[in-house]
């Protein structure tokens, strides 16, 4: 029995071990998204560099993962976003850039369905970009992917193709705002939970899908997904 319970000892990661989290789709609470996070993204938009990040909201409704279709709303333009997605891993309140690094349980790959058509509307307008972000199947995720797996967040190649094209090719260097400043700074304002999800940023490339496409993106050596887009909605 002692020896049993010494080897569970060892197996158990102390920090996260009430949680599994490859189910972090499951049991977190929201998703956060950075917007005009990419370098190159704002040189290429004209935009001088923001002192702050720019910080929205998804629902956890339109999570869905791979073997589940992206499902555009008829007369909208759906654009693809891919990014870097940063899982929390514990109770993480006002926490500094140089402590973030503990709260990190792992990362996932991450698409950024927008709906351009609102998008738009809601830019011009000054209002909020819940509508655009939100639809239900706009935040396709790959698994999760251990913190080990990758050394250094803020330096990995990060792309997207769409039917066989490639369309964004870029390193998380390019990013603005780091992993850790942007854990540290939403925490300041809001408290991030285990299995909570932080999408970093789209380098440029995004572009329109429609019905009949396949978006495929990956995450350095790491992993690869494929998601369908239809025009099918499911009730
Ligand atoms: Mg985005």
């Amino acid at each position: 029995m002692v020896e049993r319970g010494a080897s569970m000892m060892t197996d158990a990661k102390p920090m996260f071990s009430k949680y599994n989290m490859s189910d972090f789709k499951v049991f977190g609470k929201k998703i956060l998204g950075a917007g005009l996070n990419y370098k190159s993204l704002l040189s290429e938009k004209g935009l001088l560099n923001p002192e702050k990040p720019t910080i929205f909201l998804k629902p956890t409704s339109s999570y869905i993962v791979q073997g589940q279709n992206i499902e555009v709303p008829e007369d909208f333009e759906i654009i693809q976003e891919v990014e870097l997605g940063v899982v929390i891993g514990k109770h993480c309140k006002k926490v500094s850039e140089h402590e973030a690094m503990e709260y990190i349980a792992g990362y996932c790959l991450a698409l950024d369905m927008t709906n351009g058509t609102v998008m738009k509307e809601s830019q011009s307008q000054g209002l909020p970009w819940c509508l655009a972000k939100g639809f239900d199947t706009a935040c396709p995720v790959s698994a999760f992917v251990p913190l080990e797996k990758i050394p250094d967040p803020n330096n990995i190649r990060i792309w997207s193709k769409v039917n066989g094209k490639l369309r964004q090719d870029s390193n998380t260097s390019d990013m603005m705002f780091g992993v850790t400043y942007l854990v540290s700074y939403i925490s300041q304002f809001m408290t991030l939970e285990p299995g909570d999800l932080i999408i970093t940023g789209s380098p440029p490339g995004m572009c329109p899908v429609v019905d009949g496409d396949v978006i495929e993106a990956g995450l350095g050596d790491i992993l690869t997904v494929k998601f369908s887009v239809t025009g099918k909605q499911q009730d």
